[in-house]
């Protein structure tokens, strides 16, 4: 059994247990980020840095080391349907140092954010250690129990952060009060070839066959294809080749490349959850991140919903911890900030998933663009709106060293 003590311990190393980790760490406290897997390699989570979260990146100074890294830009969201060409947002409207999403792999966000963290003598990751539980005293949290390669591992804190994704050990350990908001869809999660000269902007094409999403990765599509929840067995069921058939009839451009679909394996299944904790603290533990509202895959918000509540808690509880350790107003104060942007944004979603995605899944024979996208494509200044709206959040938070 190993014993560790550390000011702030913080389970997960996804966008929010990294960044907050940092942030706190950049502000002089003594922080210990424990992360399950033994690296950041998994391609199971999204690519989408937004504008907002660029911004942050200026504001710490990292933005042009950050664009380094592969990349590619996204200044427009299409998207076709039935044929015709809708333009959804527009990002080159945004007065923002970076005004797109840049399309950038989560393990480099991740191993970026990482490697400036760890060049602060203060903060400590430790990979291969999973959390297993909390250490409570009296109804307060003061601590983690861990699982780590060299065997059990207890770390005591001043604030224990669950930032351990969706399915949070942690946030269950704490019973906090969570609200299931459900989705009608899960989505299958693939890639195909890309070949050069191909449309180079990420795009969403919709017809009586379904519902495409590809975002542009370079060498290859990340592709999205949603479906209604609880039909997955039946689309396996039917075959891969009717699955293959299926993508080529919502795009026939894809007809070839869906080939290099080879077998089922190739093929993710993506279980969309949309919850959220009433409640994202108790004494001694605040939750973060999806541990405290998963998101829709609708936008691509979840990772910058992420990174702005770890911005906001780390302004907010970096101060307090020089003088002494987080108390329940304090994490209060971080819930405060953060739930109206994720209550608003899964609102907006469940509101996408209703009146656009479940009516274009059950359109049968013909797929009508809605109305609602021929205005959204006549006036650019409702494009611009809804660039701020996706790309900035609805609390877009900043970073000012003290
Ligand atoms: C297929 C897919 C596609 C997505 N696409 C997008 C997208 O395009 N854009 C977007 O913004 N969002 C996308 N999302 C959502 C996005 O990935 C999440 O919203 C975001 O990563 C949340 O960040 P987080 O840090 O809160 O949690 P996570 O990213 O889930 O990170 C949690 C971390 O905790 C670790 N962990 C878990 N349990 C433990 C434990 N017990 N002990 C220690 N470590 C633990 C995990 O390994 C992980 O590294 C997608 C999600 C999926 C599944």
């Amino acid at each position: 059994m190993t014993d560790l003590e550390t000011q702030c311990c913080i389970a997960g190393g996804g966008p929010a247990g990294l960044m907050l980790g940092y942030l706190l760490a950049r502000q002089g406290v003594d922080v210990v980020v424990l992360e399950k897997h033994a690296d950041f390699l998994r391609d199971f989570r999204g690519d989408t840095v937004h504008p907002s979260t660029l911004q942050l990146f200026n504001e710490l100074g990292y933005l042009d080391e950050l664009l380094t890294l592969p990349h590619q830009k996204t200044e427009r969201i299409k998207v076709t349907v039935s044929g015709q060409e809708f333009s959804l947002a527009d990002f080159t409207q945004l007065n923002v140092p970076a005004p797109y999403i840049a399309m950038m792999p989560q393990w480099d966000l991740l191993d970026f954010i990482a490697r400036k963290a760890r060049k602060l003598s203060n903060f400590k990751l430790l990979q291969s250690t999973e959390a297993t539980g909390l250490i409570e005293n009296g109804g307060r949290v003061g601590g983690i129990t861990a699982i780590g390669a060299g065997g059990p591992v207890n770390i005591r804190a001043d604030l224990c952060v669950a930032a351990d994704g969706r399915n949070s050990c942690l946030r269950a350990a704490s019973k906090l009060p969570l609200k299931d908001i459900g989705a009608p869809i899960d989505v299958f999660w693939f890639r195909l070839p890309r070949q050069d000269g191909n449309n180079s902007e990420s795009m969403g094409t919709a017809n009586a066959s379904g519902f495409l999403v590809q975002i542009n990765r370079g060498e290859y599509w990340q592709c999205a294809l949603p479906f209604l929840k609880g039909s997955a067995d039946h689309i396996r069921l039917d075959g891969l080749a009717a699955f293959k058939t299926r993508i080529a009839a919502i795009k026939p451009q894809l007809t070839a490349d869906v080939a290099a679909l080879k077998s089922w394996d190739d093929v993710k299944l993506l279980t969309v959850q949309v919850n959220r904790l009433t409640r994202w603290y108790k004494d001694g533990l605040l939750c973060i991140g999806d541990a405290a509202h998963a998101m829709s895959p609708i936008g691509g918000v979840g990772i910058n919903l992420a990174v702005q509540d770890a911005a906001a808690a780390a302004r907010i509880l970096g101060p307090v911890f020089s003088r002494g350790r987080p108390e329940i107003r304090n994490l209060k104060a971080v819930q405060d900030r953060r739930e109206r942007a994720a209550r608003i944004t899964q609102a907006i979603q469940i509101t996408a998933h209703k009146r656009v995605l479940v009516p274009a899944l059950n359109a049968g024979k013909h797929l009508d663009p809605p109305k609602i996208l021929k205005v959204i494509n006549r006036f650019p200044q409702i494009q611009g709106l809804l660039a701020r709206a996706i790309g900035m959040g609805l609390q877009p938070e900043h970073w000012q060293d003290k």
